[in-house]
């Protein structure tokens, strides 16, 4: 069994307590690891570490920050078949899924590394004959990233980047569930050169840990990956400090399915959305709205499809469509949901129940549910599981607007070959991202930002790099 130790100031060290947390595998429920369990101490110390680097790091050229960007690309792709095994045994991540994520976090290392010589400042007219004005875009300060179990190993990836390119520490926790790969990451990259400090890696809990980071007055950027409860402790965190806070949060992405669109594609589209690392993917159909005329035909052949999904040992070859959910808890939150719908009146057309036809792990059979209405659970909470509640609209507006009857706006999707429906989705939808005619799933330069509850901020993109830097606008006169 591996035992993992944090990496504060160049310098890899157990938790302050020495007490450590295991690291189950979902799929077979065994420990796989030991992790450290760090605490408030620890958060001081790697705090500490970062303030002492700051100002150097700030001052260092971006183009020779962004050379330790491509360096970690280097060592992830020499490292991809290490790394996607630890990723998929702390997640019961099918393989191939965990090996794009690891080539995904190498690609977004590199793309970052290519904005060295790129971001600029302005000049600004002024009203003054003999004066210039000039807006700079300066480093935030320390980071503090804090990072979700589904996709650890890019998340950390989506925080580190930009803030190693702008020229500021970060101190990044991932979450108990998953910090295998993170650790692994932090031995690979302890040789490239990097100024102690610069980038450390700790574990613990969130309300220990995590609060101890978040409320300190060092802190220049919070930068959450996680649930909207998370994120509104954050919120409640940071007010003291006033620290700037970058939240991306739940969501509860809706599909509109049209009378016009492509019928195999849009059923092969929704179910791999829904179905990909098991229903834990935040941009992901959550539920979908089908216009009354093609809802029979659309159902019939969904429900095909969805009974067709496999499910099974992540590391089986071929890989099955999905495996277990993260832990218990989360297969039992998901049990309790379909039961209440169903209580509720949906009629489960496929699965409905755990996947108990295994030998170990916390699996929850991909579920269809049928007459579903807005006003129930399924259709408003997050789900985060492989179950697809389905709606009847009357036509595309009621579609529209019980789309955008949510308390969640990241993302959203249509299927149509109709422009105008097409175009009206994009203007008229209430989300951070819509996607047309394919399944959810952002770019590295695009912007992945939610609306209402979702989140504040973004990442990715020329955009997500501006929320690890501020400005600073001087008035020259001469
Ligand atoms: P979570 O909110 O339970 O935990 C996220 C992280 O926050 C963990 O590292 C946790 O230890 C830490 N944390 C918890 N309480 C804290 C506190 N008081 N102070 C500081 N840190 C604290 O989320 P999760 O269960 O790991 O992830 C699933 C959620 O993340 C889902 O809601 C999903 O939609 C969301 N998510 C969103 C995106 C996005 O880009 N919008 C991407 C992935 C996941």
């Amino acid at each position: 069994m591996k035992v993992y130790q944090q990496y504060i100031n160049g310098e890899f060290r157990d938790a302050a307590s020495r007490e450590q947390f295991e690291v189950v595998n979902p799929f077979t429920e065994k420990v796989v690891a030991m992790a450290p369990k760090g605490g408030v101490e620890d958060a001081a110390l790697a705090l500490e570490a970062a303030s002492s680097a700051r100002k150097a790091w700030a001052a260092k050229p971006c183009a020779e920050r962004a050379v330790f960007l491509k360096k970690m690309a280097e060592v992830i792709r020499g490292n991809r078949e290490m790394l996607a095994r630890t990723l998929a045994e702390e997640q019961a991540k099918v393989l191939p899924l965990a090996q794009v994520e690891i080539d995904a976090t190498a690609e977004y290392f590199d793309y970052y590394a290519g904005w060295s010589r790129k971001y600029e400042g302005e000049v600004i007219q002024s009203d003054r004959p003999t004066e210039n004005i000039l807006l700079y875009r300066q480093p935030i300060g320390i980071v503090v990233g804090i990072c979700p179990w589904n996709f650890p190993f890019f998340v950390m990836a989506r925080k580190v980047a930009p803030s190693i390119l702008t020229g500021c520490p970060i101190i990044l926790k991932p979450s108990s569930d998953t910090p295998n790969t993170t650790f692994e990451f932090a031995k690979l990259i302890a040789g490239i050169g990097l100024p102690k400090g610069v980038l450390n890696f700790v574990s613990g809990g969130g309300s220990t840990l995590g609060d101890a980071l978040v409320k300190s007055p060092e802190a220049g950027l919070i930068t959450l990956t996680g649930s909207v409860e998370t994120g509104q402790r954050i919120i409640a965190a940071t007010a003291e400090n006033i620290t700037k806070t970058s939240l991306e949060l739940g969501g509860k992405a809706p599909v509109i399915v049209c009378d016009d669109c492509d019928l195999d594609l849009t059923v092969k589209a929704v179910v791999a959305s829904r179905v990909i690392f098991s229903g834990q993917v935040c941009n992901c159909a959550e539920r979908v709205y089908v216009e009354e005329s093609i809802y029979d035909e659309f159902m019939t052949r969904l429900t095909k499809a969805m009974a067709a999904v496999a499910y099974g040992d992540p590391f089986a070859d071929p890989a099955p469509d999905m495996s277990s959910q993260i832990n218990e808890a989360q297969m039992l939150k998901i049990e309790a949901m379909v039961k209440k719908a169903k209580v509720e009146g949906a009629e489960v057309l496929v699965g409905g129940g755990r996947g108990d036809d295994q030998p170990s792990g916390f699996f929850y059979k991909p579920t269809l549910l049928a007459n579903c209405t807005q006003d129930m659970e399924i259709v408003r909470k997050e789900i985060f599981g492989p179950v697809l509640p389905v709606v009847k609209v009357s036509g595309f507006d009621e579609a529209l607007n019980l789309a955008n009857d949510c308390e969640y706006g990241l993302t959203s999707s249509i299927f149509t070959k109709n422009v105008t429906k097409m175009m009206r989705a994009i203007n008229e939808l209430e989300f951070g991202e819509t996607y047309v005619n394919r399944e959810h799933f952002e770019a590295i330069q695009g912007f992945h930002a939610g609306w209402r509850k979702s989140g504040i901020g973004g990442a990715d993109g020329k955009h997500g790099l501006y929320e690890y830097l501020q400005t600073h606008v001087a008035y020259i006169q001469y």
